[in-house]
């Protein structure tokens, strides 16, 4: 399942092939993914120029010159293909030209005037995309509750302590609330946790001060590690295949139950044992022995 960092890698992959270029045609090759496409989506995004693509939580935004914003969500399993302009001599493209690799879940095709193409493949359809009119971001239903950008100045922990003020939910689930911090993920919140020595089960209130402080560069570090990572594993965020934003990881204790963690190793204590507890439905990974 994609979270925060990858879908940063997704947009600063799609950045180079859509930004500042018109979409010479789209097409969507079935009427709905999780929920229906807007009426008429593929006709309306068909011609309009793409000026920026930016990521917001867990979304793709790419917004058009028309002032609409063309949102996506990648749920589950969905992805983002990208293929340079093979055509980049012959200018427009016709509906004919065909989509000579179509894919069986390839639900979404776009061909840029230079020729690229952007294709999103989605196999179980979680995932969904939206028009947001123009100047309507911050009143779209998809947006409007999101808290702040971890990896924003807006994200302090003087922000975090009093926002968690009263709150008696355990910390891993305040993590996951989008309305405390966008776009944080069960991973996330289970690595950020490790590296902040903190408990997943200690109650949200308790996190001001020194632990607020601690929780906050923990989620800003191990956010800003992974999408370095993907920079640094990928050449331009882009596979050899094209696609976008999906790289291997090295989790501290996520999906590492009854292994010792690497923290713990390296201060010779043999003893740790990462355990895997159920919180609100999502396994949570965390050592014992370091995380209080
Ligand atoms: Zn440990």
């Amino acid at each position: 399942m994609p979270e925060l960092p990858e879908v940063e890698t997704v947009v600063r992959g799609l950045r180079p092939a859509m930004e500042g270029k018109r979409i010479a045609l789209a097409e969507t090759r079935r009427p709905d993914l999780r929920f229906p496409f807007p009426a008429n989506f593929a006709e309306r995004l068909t011609g309009r120029t793409v000026t920026e693509v930016v990521r917001r939580a867990k979304y793709v935004l790419i917004r058009l010159d028309n002032g609409e914003t063309w949102l996506a969500h990648l749920g589950m399993s969905g992805r983002f293909t990208v293929s340079p302009g093979a055509r980049a001599s012959s200018g427009q493209a016709g509906h004919n030209s065909g989509w000579a690799l179509v894919e069986k879940h390839d639900h979404v095709l776009v061909e840029m005037a230079d020729g690229g193409r952007v294709v999103f493949n989605d196999a179980r359809r979680f995932g969904y995309m939206d028009l947001i009119p123009p100047g309507g971001e911050a009143e779209s239903v998809h947006l409007r509750t999101l808290g702040p950008e971890p990896l924003s100045d807006g994200f302090t922990a003087d922000y975090f302590a009093q926002t968690l003020r009263g709150k008696r939910s355990p910390i891993k689930s305040a993590l996951l609330d989008q309305r405390v911090v966008a776009g944080i993920g069960n991973i996330y919140a289970c690595e950020a946790l490790w590296r902040a020595e903190l408990s997943p089960r200690r109650s949200a209130h308790t996190i001001a001060g020194g632990r607020a402080e601690r929780l906050v560069v923990a989620v800003k570090s191990v956010l800003a590690d992974a999408i370095a990572a993907g920079g640094s594993s990928l050449r331009d965020y882009v596979q050899t295949d094209g696609e976008l934003g999906y790289f291997q990881h090295n989790w501290g204790v996520y999906g590492r139950e009854g292994e010792a963690c690497s923290a713990c190793v390296a201060e010779g204590r043999q003893e740790c044992e990462i355990r895997r507890i159920v919180q609100s439905g999502r396994s949570t990974f965390y050592c014992p022995r370091r995380q209080r």
